[in-house]
């Protein structure tokens, strides 16, 4: 705990001193940009990924960056999306996953959390990925899976999302849209879902300086 303790002292003395103006904003209220769904892991930290500040990002966060069907009330993540929606007006909504998922390894060997029954309750909500595995990859070796699994578990949760009546009306009125993400921890990429292609794709500059994802380059597996 001593260097959390020194971070904290760290943070009021060298960062938040000199950016009063800011935070002093900040407290008056907030008006993100996104709500970004990602896994618990460590490893992932959103506003350094997509170079932002406090206040930008609207997070939810839990083992898999799963969202539970509609009517499920376990940890409230409906209720909070619903908040994002209802109250903030969040016009935007990021499920991000990543490689070398452990919550996804474990969806692929649920064996393994015999001692973690609530571990295996929470993802029973990516049941449908493990079927979807189980039906087209069971012949591929792990490694391959675990790629896999990680990119088709953004698109099961996106369904469930989809399903959820605040985000579903919202999905009616062109008032909000969904984005699928997947976070490659070792070479820093970050794969966008192109519903067209159907694969994940990384951003890269068009001839006119904008940011378009780059057809044909999907994400490795
Ligand atoms: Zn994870």
């Amino acid at each position: 705990m001593h260097k959390l303790h020194h971070g904290l002292h760290q943070f009021k003395t060298e960062v938040h001193a000199i950016n009063e103006e800011f935070f002093g904003n900040l407290a008056r209220g907030q008006a993100p940009d996104a709500v970004f769904i990602a896994c618990s892991d460590s490893r992932i930290v959103p506003s350094l990924l997509t170079q932002t500040d406090p206040g930008q990002l609207f997070i939810i966060r839990n083992a898999g960056n799963i969202v539970p069907p509609h009517g499920d009330t376990c940890g409230g993540k409906e209720a909070t999306i619903e908040y994002a929606l209802e109250g903030l007006h969040i016009k935007n909504i990021i499920i991000c996953g990543h490689t070398k998922c452990g919550a996804m390894a474990a969806v692929l060997h649920p064996e393994k959390l015999e001692t973690m029954p609530n571990v295996q309750k929470w993802l029973g909500h990516a049941q449908k990925t493990k079927e979807i595995i189980d039906r087209h990859y069971s012949d591929l070796d792990f490694d391959f899976q675990h790629s896999v699994v990680v990119q088709e578990n953004v698109l099961v949760q996106l369904e469930n999302l989809r399903a959820l009546p605040s985000v579903a009306r919202r999905l009616w009125k062109r008032e909000v849209e969904l984005h699928g993400w997947v976070y490659d921890i070792e070479s820093g990429e970050v794969y966008v879902y192109d519903p067209i292609d159907e694969e994940f794709e990384p951003l890269r500059y068009a001839r006119d300086g904008s940011l378009e994802l780059a057809d044909g380059l999907g994400m490795p597996r």
